[in-house]
């Protein structure tokens, strides 16, 4: 078993420092889900201690005053929410439709694979024709399905809260870089400004991992054949499911009847999340507003049993 080693220091030795001395500057368990991460994804991981907080500390390396980030439309709603509390800093978003070429004239490209909660897939041979470095949050994808360093991505962003750790009891992000360089950079700019992940987290991420496959397989099944089932039903207008991962949506009339639907389900938890074992579903415009249907439902699949979850969703469904 991987111990977890919760010291913030670790003693010098013969007055020579050693690898680990001062937590903010590494630890062992999370250079351990580190490890394990960028092997996953074929390059460098960093851990930080959200997904939000991972994105934020990725932009401040990467950026200046007056640079532009081509962002994928319809992504993670608090990934423009985040850039947005950055504008004051001096940094622009140009938003875009990921399923074409980025803009010209920006200095980071943000996609998504798929999007949360529209569930589009990016052009990533056109991104990665871009001149600017590409990031890809392959939050919902995992590497179970993706790894965008293989198609000319330079970063994928995780937030390790989802299915990385995957029940739902650990916050973390990470970050996996494609050049040392860039990772180096990215580990000195975590450690002075102290947007570090802590030990316990990161060690949930590491036990995750050893299901990882497993669950998200599961997941991607369920979603499957849930999506299927929902296409079918008469009170179901729109199925997003590209088939990659656990996370699907689907549009019913209005708000008032996605309501309905969020508080009528039993097995299926009306929560705000995504990638764990219990599977969640939520309206999403009472955060997002207009930017969605008022009716859409974003559906994380669990690991319960299939039949069980839609004869549950059916019930609500009416
Ligand atoms: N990226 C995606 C796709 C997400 O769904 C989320 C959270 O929902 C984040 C990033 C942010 O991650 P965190 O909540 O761990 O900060």
């Amino acid at each position: 078993m991987d111990p977890l080693d919760r010291s913030t220091i670790w003693p010098h030795e013969q007055g020579e420092v050693r690898d680990f001395y001062y937590q903010r500057f590494g630890s062992p368990t999370v250079a351990a889900a580190e490890a394990a991460l960028g092997e996953l994804d074929g390059g460098t991981a960093l851990l930080f201690p959200s997904g939000a907080g991972a994105t934020t500390a990725l932009v401040l390396s990467l950026l200046e005053p007056g640079n532009t980030i081509a962002l994928a439309r319809g992504g993670y709603y608090g990934t423009g929410v985040a850039f947005a509390a950055l504008e004051s800093w001096g940094l622009s978003i140009a938003e875009f439709d990921q399923t074409g070429p980025p803009p010209e004239d920006v200095q980071l490209v943000w996609l998504e694979a798929p999007t949360n909660p529209y569930l589009t897939m990016p052009d990533l041979a056109a991104a990665a024709a871009h001149p600017a470095p590409v990031v890809v949050d392959a939050t919902v994808a995992t590497p179970v399905h993706l790894r965008p360093l293989e198609h000319g991505a330079d970063f994928v962003l995780h937030s390790a809260t989802k299915y990385l750790a995957g029940h739902d009891d650990a916050l973390l992000g990470a970050v996996v870089c494609r050049a040392d360089t860039a990772a180096e950079e990215l580990r000195t700019l975590r450690s002075s400004t102290g947007i570090v992940a802590a030990p316990d987290p990161a060690w949930l991420m590491l036990r995750g991992l050893k299901t990882l496959e497993l669950r998200v397989r599961r997941q991607t099944e369920t979603a499957g054949f849930l999506a299927g089932r929902l296409r079918a039903h008469p009170a179901v207008e729109t199925v997003r499911y590209p088939g990659l991962g656990g996370l699907l949506s689907f549009d019913v009339a209005d708000a008032e009847t996605a309501r309905k639907i969020e508080t009528s389900t039993r097995v299926i938890v009306n929560a705000s999340s995504l990638g764990g074992v219990t599977s969640l579903i939520e309206s999403r415009s009472r955060w997002e507003g207009d930017r969605v249907p008022p009716g859409l439902l974003r559906l994380s699949a669990g690991l319960e049993d299939r039949e069980t979850l839609w004869a549950d969703l059916k019930q609500a469904l009416g």
